[in-house]
């Protein structure tokens, strides 16, 4: 027995000895996500109580848990968003917005988001993130483009365009979707790099406003040193549960974040 437990002790002391030495992992950065609505509310940003979070919410802190690659700052109410300072912006390394509306974010707050970004930071739009701050043309310019309506809400082909960044890489050439499909107003495909774009002939083409029904539906740019990631998916409850819009978003956030 005696020298049994003689290589027991030396193993549990190899492993406190390798435990002591392993550094602790960094923190991973963290997302400011804010999800208020000062207009129109989605159903997967609504929190169904108070203390609770919304789809949105717990899909995107799932994410970053299970990746390890990010955690997450939930700002969902109004009174949320205007506890929003300068210095609490600069403590992330990016911000997520699935937003409606004119936010009652301060000029000088709002500054501080866009400077962030233009000094590395990163910027992820979901859905109507491009249906806000109508008033603010930086923010139109930060993003890429502005909402212009909505006009199919139905089962739709998508094209993949870049099958090589991380947020389309497991999506193939084309993949369909059932969700609300966007246009866009004050976008330009010069002023960004597309990633997915709508098969006009998968809807009745007729109905949007692009003589060139040229309907991108996710793109990137880069501004300054940082890097803006926009989904125009992510309006339906069953598109949050879908594991290839999952895997997009997560593509999106960790390109946004500096990864490569
Ligand atoms: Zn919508």
């Amino acid at each position: 027995m005696r020298p049994r437990l003689h290589t027991l002790g030396l193993l549990v002391l190899t492993a406190a000895v390798v435990l002591a030495a392993t550094p602790a992992r960094p923190a991973p950065p963290r997302v400011l996500m804010v999800t208020y609505s000062a207009g129109y509310q989605h159903e997967v940003v609504r929190r169904p109580a108070i203390g609770t979070l919304s789809t949105a919410e717990r899909v995107v802190a799932e994410l970053g848990r299970r990746s390890r690659s990010f955690e997450v700052t939930h700002v969902s109410t109004r009174a949320d968003v205007e506890r929003i300072t300068a210095d609490s912006v600069r403590a992330h390394r990016a911000l997520l917005f699935f937003t409606t509306g004119e936010l009652p974010i301060a000029a000088a707050v709002r500054q501080a988001i866009f400077q962030a970004v233009r000094d590395g930071g990163g910027f992820i739009g979901v859905h109507s993130a491009t249906d806000t701050w109508y008033a603010v043309a930086a923010y139109r310019e930060l993003l890429g483009g502005s909402f212009d309506g909505h006009p199919w809400h139905q089962r739709a082909a998508v094209i993949v365009e870049d099958p090589t960044h991380p947020a389309t890489r497991h999506l193939g050439k084309a993949f369909e979707i059932t969700d609300e499909i966007y246009q866009f107003r004050d976008w330009s495909r010069t002023r960004v790099h597309v990633l997915l774009r709508l098969d006009p002939r998968s809807v009745d083409v007729g109905r949007g406003r692009r003589p060139d029904q040229d309907y991108a539906l996710s793109w990137i740019r880069l501004d300054g040193r940082g890097r803006v990631f926009y989904t125009a998916l992510g309006h339906e409850p069953a598109v949050w549960a879908d594991e290839r819009f999952q895997a997009h978003l997560l593509g999106g956030i960790q390109w946004a974040l500096g990864s490569p």
